[in-house]
């Protein structure tokens, strides 16, 4: 599952950077989800807490916070940013498909609470 990948690369960042600051335990992690990022919070969701308890060393007990970001665009054509999960590769004001992601296909993390 492209989840669970996903689950386990973020336990291993978090568990380094525990263990540069020398911490006890993380109590909480928050991530930031694209909107076209192609992960399913509900599925992160559901591997999280198996992962921390079976997967990481300072995460046994840890929450799960996601940050939903909308996913904009930008045509090169007339030169304006635009909502992509309604218009996809079409913008909406000219009709045209020069056009590209700017943001929304990111995850990463925003925030580490320590105990
Ligand atoms: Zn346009």
């Amino acid at each position: 599952m492209h989840e669970l990948g996903i689950v386990f690369h973020i336990i291993r960042q978090v568990d380094e950077v525990a263990q540069e600051n020398k911490v006890n335990a993380v109590r909480k992690v928050t991530l930031e989800i694209g909107e076209v990022s192609g992960v399913i919070p509900h599925y992160l969701e559901e591997c999280w807490k198996w992962a921390c308890l079976n997967k990481s060393k300072y995460m046994k007990d840890c929450q799960l916070e996601i940050i939903s970001l909308k996913a904009t665009s930008f045509c090169q054509d007339c030169q304006k940013l635009y909502d992509t999960a309604t218009n996809g590769k079409t913008c909406p004001f000219c009709g045209g498909s020069n056009t590209y992601l700017v943001s929304g296909n990111e995850v990463s993390i925003r925030n580490i609470e320590v105990v």
